[in-house]
């Protein structure tokens, strides 16, 4: 029999502890009075005794270690104050040690037992077997109650990523993930800059550790290089600088290592071929007084020296961003005609920007950042109350738009602010404000300006909305949204519209298949759906109605027992689509002839698919027609068929990055596409324009605008499209209309 030992510390253990409480104290920036230390020492003093018997698995190290330092990660680099530097010691001691949550209510009170509550519920959340999906909405929920919490999770995270290297494969490749699935955007959300950077090059060091290595490696070749650069780049510079009446810092930085991998992969790039592989950053230190002046004062005197590129201009000391990012950023054009980009701000907004929400405590006051915020939380909390999602759809909709995106905020003519996902336009805006006002919305002016209803919302934009009990949504209003709201409340109105004419095709069809001598039943007009290449019966009568569907073409079908079937003179792989089911999962159902000869669309999200970076999975080959989803996975979206061998496995463990996928009839399947037009001689051109695109090709524009001066134009056209071959056809034709010079299309 083994001898039970009583845990104790070693020397060299107390030594290491004594030495992580010193390191913490010292870091602790915020004032703090004897109570607060005296809290601290007690906390520390608790969870030093409490974890006794506990070493970590990565290094062995006591385990007090890890909450000591987890506290000076939020005193040091979150900024953050007493209350949080002791729920941060404590945090993994009702979890893990015989302390209990009326113990700590006892000793440090009632706020502390609910973020010490909050942290072992979110502890425990990601122990268990729950869907990511679940947890996320967990630490959502957290977040609405107390932001404390949730910044202490983001420290022991960023802890266990710093020490991770110690761990099995396997658990590397799991916090990975989830980190980026849950942990990066919330500390982008939160504005931690500092740390989603860091989560973001620890995770793909351990997923993509080659693709890393090389850039690591390159950086530090190319560091002497840059450095002179940066140095040239600064030198005419300085004197300028020094006449202005302001203390001021600057230097070059280097971007992380996962956002240049990021631009390789998203631009197609090589290493070489990406200039902008660091910003040039001006810190000013002034009283708030002289905050904005300072900024554009340093903005002019780089302007001066430095031709500036006017498109690349960030004014986000005007407008801050919704997660409180303040700064100036500009690109001029360097030596040797290089695109440098130069950030421009003070030692306040250069805090917030490192620490992000935190800051805003110290700060709060000087700017009115905060309510911005409030509204956010506002906003996810009434998310989090909407019973009807299921977990996955809920995830999805809040990390597209509400953690992903960032928002614009705009003013009711009445000069209430509304805060919406980035990209969100007029008519969200409408749906937002009542979804009445959105279903029945027939124009909107911006700044008393009429726009489209799919103008893309600005920060500051005042809108107002006129309503006509007439209107009503139709389906092309679905690509001019982007909020869950709005595409709700319309793809209902367009599915209640389409039931209606549905009716009338439905009457069509019945007449016709009593000729046929067919049942009208579910079965019949499920294989129709098929045969004519709709995807439910629905669109079916819609088709019929609209005059979309040859119904002659069902005299080429055979009817066995008062039901169709295939022809029987048609090659055995044609049955594939047959509604039988006798056919093997593995074979692809594509064979089956589409009769509309059309070509179908892969939708992603509701969405057309080629915005996306997508590729179909080589284990299962989904071909058109198939049933598929698409999986998120490191290297992108991969579609699968959903009776792919892998299927079973990714769907029970990897819901959370599940997407909807699917394939649709290209026939009543369009998107809006944007054009970018320059040229020279803008005569008459909108003329023209209107012309080649309406009459000769006869194809809907939604919008244009063109501004031109000194005979030189440039433009935006809107067109709605049905698919690619469509667009370039556009394209082609405006390439040849006199003046225009270049025609892009924008994504
Ligand atoms: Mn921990």
């Amino acid at each position: 029999m083994e001898q039970k030992q009583t845990p104790s510390y070693s020397t060299d253990d107390r030594r290491r502890i004594a030495r992580a409480y010193r390191v913490l104290l010292k870091s602790i920036r915020s004032e703090y009075d004897a109570n607060d230390l005296k809290q601290i020492r007690e906390a520390t003093r608790m969870a030093t005794s409490a974890h006794i018997a506990q070493r970590r698995k990565v290094d062995g190290a006591p385990y007090i270690l890890h909450p000591l330092e987890v506290a000076r990660i939020c005193a040091a680099e979150i900024g953050l104050g007493p209350t949080a530097i002791i729920g941060a010691i404590l945090h993994d001691t009702v979890e893990d040690t015989s302390i209990t949550l009326k113990d700590i209510r006892a000793k440090f009170g009632e706020t502390m037992e609910m973020i010490v509550n909050g942290l072992t519920k979110l502890e425990k959340a990601f122990a268990g077997e729950s869907y990511q999906a679940e947890n996320f909405r967990k630490i959502l929920l957290t977040i609405t109650k107390d932001v404390r919490v949730v910044l202490i999770k983001l420290a022991d995270r960023l802890h266990n990523l710093r020490t991770i290297t110690g761990m099995p494969h396997d658990s590397q490749m799991k916090i990975a993930a989830e980190t980026s699935f849950v942990y990066t955007p919330l500390a982008h959300r939160l504005g931690l800059y500092g740390i989603k950077t860091e989560y973001e090059d620890i995770c793909m060091k351990i997923m993509e550790p080659e693709a890393y290595k090389d850039i690591a490696r390159r950086l530090s070749e190319t560091k002497d290089t840059r450095k002179r650069y940066i140095d040239g780049f600064i030198e005419p510079l300085a004197n300028k600088l020094n006449g202005l009446p302001y203390k001021y810092e600057i230097y070059g930085r280097s971007k992380s290592i996962f956002s240049i991998y990021n631009k390789i992969k998203s631009k197609g790039m090589t290493f070489d071929q990406i200039y902008d592989l660091f910003a040039v950053r001006v810190v000013l230190d002034v009283e708030p007084s002289q905050e904005k002046l300072s900024c554009w004062s340093v903005y002019s005197v780089i302007t001066d020296v430095y031709t500036p590129i006017p498109s690349r201009l960030k004014d986000w000391v005007n407008t801050p961003k919704s997660n409180g990012y303040e700064s100036l950023h500009t690109t001029v054009i360097g030596p040797d005609g290089r695109f440098v980009e130069v950030q421009i701000r003070t030692t306040r907004m250069n805090e917030i920007a490192e620490r992000g929400f935190a800051a805003h405590w110290k700060y709060k006051g000087i700017n009115n950042t905060d309510s911005t915020f409030d509204l956010w939380l506002k906003r996810l909390r009434e998310s989090l109350e909407d019973p009807e999602r299921n977990a996955l759809e809920y995830v999805n909709n809040v990390r597209s738009t509400m953690l992903f995106e960032e928002e614009v905020y705009v003013f009711t003519p009445k000069s209430d602010m509304r805060l919406l996902p980035k990209g969100a336009t007029a008519l969200d805006f409408a749906f937002d404000i009542h979804s009445d006002v959105g279903y029945h919305c027939l124009g909107v002016k911006v700044n008393n300006n009429q726009v489209p209803l799919s103008y893309v919302l600005r920060n500051g934009d005042i809108i107002s909305v006129t309503t006509s009990p007439k209107q009503k949504p139709t389906e092309a209003w679905l690509r001019m949204v982007i909020t869950g709201k709005a595409k709700a409340r319309i793809k209902q109105a367009v599915n209640e519209e389409k039931r209606r004419i549905g009716e009338l095709g439905k009457e069509t069809l019945l007449r016709k298949l009593k000729n046929l001598n067919v049942d009208a039943d579910n079965t019949t007009f499920e294989f129709l759906a098929k045969f004519f290449d709709v995807i439910s019966p629905m669109e079916l009568f819609y088709a019929i109605a609209q005059e979309n569907i040859d119904l002659q073409k069902m005299k080429s079908l055979d009817v066995d027992e008062r039901h169709f079937v295939l022809p029987k003179t048609e090659s055995t792989a044609k049955t594939d689509a047959s509604p039988k089911q006798n056919q093997t999962n593995e074979t692809p159902t594509t064979s089956f002839k589409r009769p509309s000869g059309d070509r179908l669309l892969l939708v992603i999200n509701g969405e057309d698919a080629s915005q996306f970076n997508y590729a179909l999975a080589t284990c299962c080959n989904p071909l058109p027609g198939d049933s598929v989803f698409g999986y998120n996975s490191i290297n992108g979206m991969r579609i699968h068929r959903t009776n792919c061998p892998n299927a079973t496995n990714l769907l029970a463990n990897y819901g959370y990055r599940l997407v909807k996928v699917e394939w649709r009839d290209a026939i009543n399947q369009s998107f809006e596409a944007h054009l970018h037009i320059t040229g020279i001689d803008g005569m008459g051109i909108v003329q023209r324009i209107t012309n080649a695109i309406s009459n000769e090709l006869h194809v809907n524009m939604t919008s244009i605008s063109i501004n031109g001066r000194d005979g030189y134009f440039e433009g935006n056209i809107t067109v709605t499209v049905n698919n690619s071959t469509q667009l370039e056809r556009i394209i082609e034709t405006l390439k040849k209309q006199d003046g225009i010079v270049k025609v892009i299309r924008d994504h």
